[in-house]
């Protein structure tokens, strides 16, 4: 299978073998011919699958005949990254065949946002807020919208977003068609799509439940000794990209701050940095500035970087849901990924829901020669199963950043040095 089979411009197909991709993911494969016949969408995927490209390429497509610098595409995202790079990736695809995108977010200046509108535009992607701002202010004219994406649709509504998109869903009554995508089905999401979507195609990726291309384990350890579990773990684990989650903002930073003392090329990702210093985090992370980043799963959520080899959960999530998306960021594209939790005794509850969803126990790992003092790691989560970590040659996924790593020399060293593969 491949993209010509979906009658693509051929200056969007130009952009897609530009952007290297070969095989439509089962999602593209399966969303894409739907979206090009006009049919609602309701998408059942988590970020990582494809998502993105499933929509945007059959709107662009559905852009290039009729009216231009009109408001005709509008896609609604939870948060500014998300919203960023799904501009971004209209920009790239778009490229070639003169369409517009603006992005359209809040903690920034509206005046470049309104300009950029007042010149014309083909496709608009917000974040609520903003959104709903200048459509007050008469700045942004929502009545020939066509398609409306609704993205991630779960997180909009676990961040409160959900009047604002019922607000939304009312300036856009001349649309033709809604794409509703969301990673998890709760009761007030479907009663949405139920209510939004009109004789909508079911599109979903497998279950819904964390990347099957991640390998999962648990390192049991007490808080005080978290720190140093993560660095002897980084240390003796072969890594490219590792992405570590925290409970709180104050964590993050703190953790960033002590991993570059200790000579890491690490980063924090939180929501008390403004988005200037939120984009240098994620640009620096995706172009090899940084091997690490500490985040929040607010501030993580849309990162689109692939080709995170680690997610180290530095605390356990609140939310079997949260786990999902965090660890969503690894194992993308059909490559392996492998997720890491630092778990306490008192996250054995949540460690059990995680369980459930993924449908079998997470291997428990000790860490060879750390020194755990008191603790006896393999006397947590009783009844659980309690294995001593694997050599690394054993694991498929470790052996191939082990290649990696040694085919680019160590990164994680004090002196930064220069990515080879130019990424
Ligand atoms: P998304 O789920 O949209 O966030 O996409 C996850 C990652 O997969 C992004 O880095 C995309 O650029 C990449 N990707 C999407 N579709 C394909 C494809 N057909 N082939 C290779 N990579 C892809």
């Amino acid at each position: 299978m491949n993209f010509e089979q979906f009658s693509f411009d051929r200056r969007i197909l130009a952009r897609i073998q530009a952007a290297g991709y070969v095989t439509p993911t089962p999602i593209q494969a399966q969303a894409i011919p739907q979206v090009l016949a006009g049919r609602d969408v309701l998408g059942l995927a988590q970020t990582g699958t494809g998502k993105t490209a499933a929509f945007i390429l059959p709107i662009l497509q559905g852009l290039i005949k009729g009216p231009r610098r009109r408001v005709r595409a509008l896609i609604v995202a939870p948060t500014r990254e998300l919203a960023e790079q799904t501009h971004q990736a209209a920009l790239d695809f778009g490229r070639d065949i003169g369409i517009r995108s603006v992005s359209v977010y809040g903690g920034v200046s509206k005046s470049s946002q309104i300009s950029q509108l007042r010149r014309g535009v083909e496709i608009v992607v917000a974040c609520p807020g903003r959104l709903l701002d200048l459509a007050h202010e008469g700045e942004i004219d929502l009545s020939h919208v066509e398609v409306l994406v609704l993205d991630e649709a779960d997180r909009m509504f676990d961040m409160g977003f959900l009047p604002d998109v019922r607000r939304i869903l009312k300036l856009v009554t001349n649309r033709r068609q809604t794409l509703f995508f969301s990673a998890t089905m709760p009761a007030d999401i479907r009663r949405l799509a139920d209510a939004t979507l009109k004789n909508p195609v079911t599109v979903q990726i497998g279950e819904i439940a964390p990347a099957k291309t991640v390998s999962h384990a648990i390192y049991p350890v007490p808080d005080k000794l978290k720190k140093q579990l993560l660095l002897a773990l980084l240390e003796q684990t072969a890594t490219g990209r590792v992405l570590i989650f925290t409970r709180t903002k104050y964590r993050a930073r703190n953790l960033a701050r002590d991993l570059a003392k200790k000579g890491y090329r690490a980063a924090a990702l939180q929501g008390n940095m403004t988005q200037n210093q939120r984009q240098r985090a994620i640009a620096g992370f995706r172009n090899g500035k940084y091997d690490i980043l500490a985040a929040t799963d607010v501030a993580a959520r849309g990162i689109d970087v692939s080709d995170i080899s680690h997610v180290i959960n530095f605390d356990i999530p609140d939310t079997v849901d949260a786990y999902t998306h965090r660890i969503g960021r690894t194992g993308r594209a059909q490559q392996m990924g492998e997720a890491f939790s630092l778990a306490g005794p008192d996250d054995a509850v949540m460690i059990r829901d995680i369980e459930k969803l993924l449908g079998s126990s997470i291997e428990r790992r000790r860490l060879p020669d750390f020194d755990y003092g008191n603790f006896v790691p393999e006397q947590q989560f009783q009844g659980a199963p309690a294995k001593r970590a694997q050599s690394r040659h054993r694991s498929a996924s470790r052996n191939h950043y082990q290649r990696r790593d040694n085919a680019r020399g160590s990164r994680r060293r004090r002196q930064p040095q220069a990515r080879q593969s130019g990424r």
